[in-house]
């Protein structure tokens, strides 16, 4: 018997969705509020190794992931220049364990939906435009509250709403990200035949160039430079700016400098890092994915954590017969150390970028995260 009957979750980003799914199987019944009128159809592409993919399997939703993108081995390192020579090969880290490819990319659009479709049939309640603003909390339940009123009395609440979480400022959290100095140009465009894994290009005028597949059409390709205030540029702009900052690199770079020419959409964010010290929650409401943690994605980790997160707490949620300490802490230490671990090992990656510290064992790195990884989460 379950320790809570109604949970409201925060955020339609994966781990929220991941969460609802995982609740509302259980026959809890939950509701989901998102700020956003609806689920976005554009974005970029994202990678999902094979912890991700072991979450996937857990909760159902698999089978449609795996048919929406594009799944690969092995990581290629390209040099800078006309022929983008590939100098090394590194071969499969499968941090989901065997049973599980290495990694696969797609696009998030597909991802959101395929996510949400899933909540929807397994019951959860999805509120669109659905801003929270506030929560009182009693002893045994919260309240929550709307931009538009109250929203009702829930058993838990589950602040899944991202990097500038409103629920970790209303539980008095002020761990904050911090920008970590790096920015990431990001376009979406069409896969030359050639591409058929991740490639990353070290060296050159920015500090990382790279793409993924995530589609037989289609694939995310990104430059990684010393952060800026790229704020207030027209779309040409910002595509000019990835189009000139690649041109020191060849091969598939060519075809996606073509697609820039033709008007593929180039966005630009900040990295950042942060790992909310325990405990995540504060009484009954609770923090998980990126409202409690973030890392620059020089190991593509983020969202596969997050996806941990939802897992373990509702498959601790559903078992639980009480919300005490004991639950909590239990909570905490599955999630804190492996969540920290990724942080450190992200965020030293990028630290050995910005210092232009080249002898730095940084596959030694990638490699021990991943063997850790594919320890269950
Ligand atoms: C450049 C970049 C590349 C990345 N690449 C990868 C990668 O390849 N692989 C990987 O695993 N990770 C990657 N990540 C990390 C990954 O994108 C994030 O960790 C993940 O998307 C976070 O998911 P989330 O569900 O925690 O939050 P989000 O996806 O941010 O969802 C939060 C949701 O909450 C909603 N919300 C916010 N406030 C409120 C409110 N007050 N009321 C209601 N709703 C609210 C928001 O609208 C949003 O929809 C990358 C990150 C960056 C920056």
């Amino acid at each position: 018997m379950t320790a809570i009957g109604s949970v409201a979750i925060i955020g339609s980003g994966v781990a929220g969705l991941a969460a609802g799914i995982q609740l509302a199987k259980a026959g809890v019944k939950v509701d989901l509020y998102e700020a956003k009128p609806e689920i976005s159809a554009l974005g970029s592409g994202i990678s999902l190794q094979g912890n991700a993919l072991r979450v996937f399997d857990a909760l159902g939703v698999w089978e449609d992931i795996r048919d929406a993108g594009y799944i690969f081995e092995g990581l290629n390192l390209r040099a800078p220049g006309p022929g983008a020579p590939i100098v090394a090969s590194l071969p499969d880290v499968k941090s989901g364990g065997p049973d599980y490819p290495a990694a696969m990319g797609m696009p998030r659009a597909n991802l959101t939906r395929i996510l949400l479709d899933h909540a929807e049939r397994a019951g959860v309640h999805v509120h669109f435009g659905a801003k929270v603003t506030g929560l009182e909390q009693q002893a045994d339940s919260v309240e929550l509250v709307l931009e538009s009123g109250s929203a009702g009395v829930f058993d838990l609440v589950i602040g899944a709403d991202g990097l500038n979480s409103t629920v970790r400022g209303l539980i008095g959290i002020d761990t904050k990200p911090v920008p970590n100095g790096m920015g990431i140009w990001r376009t979406f465009v069409s896969r030359p035949a050639e591409v058929e894994r991740s490639e990353l290009y070290y060296g050159g005028p920015v500090f990382i160039a790279g793409y993924t597949p995530t589609g037989e059409d289609s694939m995310y390709a990104f430059l990684v430079e010393k952060a800026q205030d790229r704020t207030g540029l027209d779309d040409a702009a910002a595509s000019q700016i990835m189009i000139d900052e690649s041109r020191a690199y060849g091969g598939p770079w060519n075809a996606i400098r073509a697609d820039l020419e033709q008007g593929a959409h180039a966005n630009y964010t900040w990295f950042t890092s942060h790992l909310v010290p325990a405990p995540w929650n504060r009484g009954r409401v609770v923090i998980i994915g990126d409202a409690a943690h973030s890392c620059p994605p020089t190991i593509a980790q983020g969202a596969a954590q997050g996806l941990e997160d939802a897992f373990v707490l509702t498959e601790f949620l559903v078992k639980a017969d009480a919300l005490d300490d004991a639950f909590w802490d239990a909570f905490h230490a599955r999630r804190i150390p492996r969540v920290q671990a990724v942080v450190e090992a992200s965020s030293q990656l990028a630290q050995w970028q910005l210092d232009g510290n080249r002898d730095a064992d940084a596959g030694g790195l990638i490699f021990g995260i991943a063997q850790k990884m594919a320890l269950p989460a």
